[in-house]
């Protein structure tokens, strides 16, 4: 074993240039982002830690298959090999390409979702929950209470409190409840894993009142991984057996493979129900394509085969895992207070631990991120007051509990080398933490705001 008890599963054979800036010319840059990193060139970053969602890099394998791609119109060979490798893991006799997560959500819920109708999940997907309200439904968040209390250290904190599960149920009604979902692992919380015992306590309360119960996919292999890891009686069992009893528990899935698919595009809707197969499929013929390849090419569907596999390489898994591992702790060594316990697929720096005091008004998370460009042109992504910070019906702003910085991984793409600058990066922004800048915005607005904000720099009070 090396150093920090894994190996490296894989060693580099293409390379891709990527350029460093000075620090002059990063400040400038950001600068004339309006400070706000989604207006940055790729080409002027260094690490790019903004998502983990089509962002990695396939294998040689992947590419390989690449070139079998049949780009038949219907019931190309791609297809079938597709088919072959989801029924294998997931074991759904439906399975639906489409071309990333949100269109299988959309293709799903303008399938079943009715006005007034409620959709349960731990915890909902920013693209899960605006495609439940365009159908005219409510999406409603029940995940434990703990996965709101950043030092909370449990290890399944994406959980469903399956108390407020049944409660709902008895309050609303079978009758509005078209199914009922669960986010592995839980996205929108951290990357935080949801436990077998759990997913069981949620499917026989869901098939108990008759209603189906959906899996949202996009990091099952994560959530293997960490099962697996955390849960008595999985130290000896495969990811891959693991991932087969999951989903035997569920009725259908939704997923983005530009997650644990490790494709660069993709997604799947799969399910066992006759009667909401037959409508999402005539769904998918209008919003996506043709069944049997959804919004892709042939050659993406062979990508995707190989993919779903290799996620649940344990090697593999233990690589990413540990890389985001190592990131956290290398911080956490270097007094960066951060999210508890570290998740799957990002680490989350809690800015208002870092700079108590700082007015939220003044956007703490973002000077973090802008710092961190400036000092290490590492980008990473604000997850606080610029995203969700929103007035209340009197004009008053409610800002959010937790100011986060978010520094997701792209799969099987950096080194230790690169994780080195974004902790070394880190630590020169906690040493000069004092003079940080607040920010005002003078462009942009709505909740999707933080996509196109224009900022300008003020002396903190
Ligand atoms: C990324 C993601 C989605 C949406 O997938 P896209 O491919 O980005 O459309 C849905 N749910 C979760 C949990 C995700 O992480």
């Amino acid at each position: 074993m090396e150093r920090g008890g894994t190996y490296k599963p894989y060693r580099i054979k293409m390379v891709e240039p990527i350029t460093v800036l000075t620090l002059s010319e990063r400040v400038e840059r950001i600068r004339a982002a309006g400070y706000n990193v989604f207006n940055l060139n790729a080409d002027d970053i260094y690490v790019d830690l903004l998502t983990d969602s089509g962002t990695g890099a396939m294998s040689q394998a992947q590419w390989a298959a690449m070139f079998l791609g049949d780009e038949s119109y219907a019931g190309s060979r791609s297809y079938a090999r597709f088919q072959e490798a989801t029924r294998d893991i997931f074991g759904f006799s439906h399975v639906l390409p489409t071309h990333q997560g949100r269109a299988a959500e959309n293709v799903l819920f303008s399938s079943v979702v009715k006005p007034g109708h409620i959709i349960p999940n731990n915890m909902h997907f920013d693209t899960t929950r605006a495609n439940i309200i365009a159908n005219g439904g409510e999406p409603v968040d029940l995940v434990i209470d703990e996965a709101y209390d950043p030092q909370a250290d449990l290890p399944f904190k994406g959980n469903m409190d399956t108390d407020k599960l049944t409660a709902l149920i008895d309050e609303v009604g079978v009758g509005r409840i078209p199914l009922i979902m669960i986010t592995i692992t839980n996205n929108s919380g951290g990357g935080e894993p949801v436990s077998m015992a759990n997913i069981r306590a949620v499917s026989e309360i869901a098939h108990a009142h008759g209603i189906p119960f959906f899996i949202d996919a996009c990091r099952y292999a994560e959530n293997a991984f960490f099962i697996r890891e955390r849960e008595q009686g999985y130290q000896d069992k495969a990811p891959v057996e693991i991932a087969r009893e999951v989903f035997s528990l569920a009725d259908g899935m939704t997923m983005s493979a530009k997650k644990d698919g490790l494709v660069n595009i993709g997604g799947i809707l799969a399910m066992n129900d006759e009667k909401i197969f037959a409508a999402a499929r005539e769904r998918l013929i209008l919003m996506e394509g043709f069944p049997t390849y959804g919004g892709l090419a042939g050659r993406d569907l062979d990508a995707m085969a190989v993919g779903l596999r290799e996620a649940l390489d344990l090697n593999y898994l233990q690589d990413r895992i540990g890389q985001t591992r190592y990131l956290g702790e290398e911080l956490m060594k270097a007094g960066i207070p951060i999210i508890e316990p570290i998740g799957g697929h990002a680490v989350y720096v809690d800015a208002l631990g870092l700079l108590p005091g700082f007015p939220q008004s003044q956007f703490p998370a973002l000077s973090i991120v802008v710092a961190l460009y400036e000092q290490a042109g590492v980008r990473a992504v604000e997850v606080g007051s610029v995203m969700f910070a929103h007035p209340d019906e009197n004009g008053d702003v409610i800002y959010p509990k937790l100011e986060l910085v978010r520094l997701a991984i792209p799969r099987r793409m950096y080194t230790r080398t690169h994780l080195d600058a974004v902790v070394d990066g880190m630590a020169r922004i906690a040493t000069a933490k004092d003079n940080l800048p607040g920010y005002e915005i003078t462009e942009g607005r709505g909740p999707l705001r933080h996509f196109i904000a224009r900022f300008e720099q003020v002396a903190h009070s």
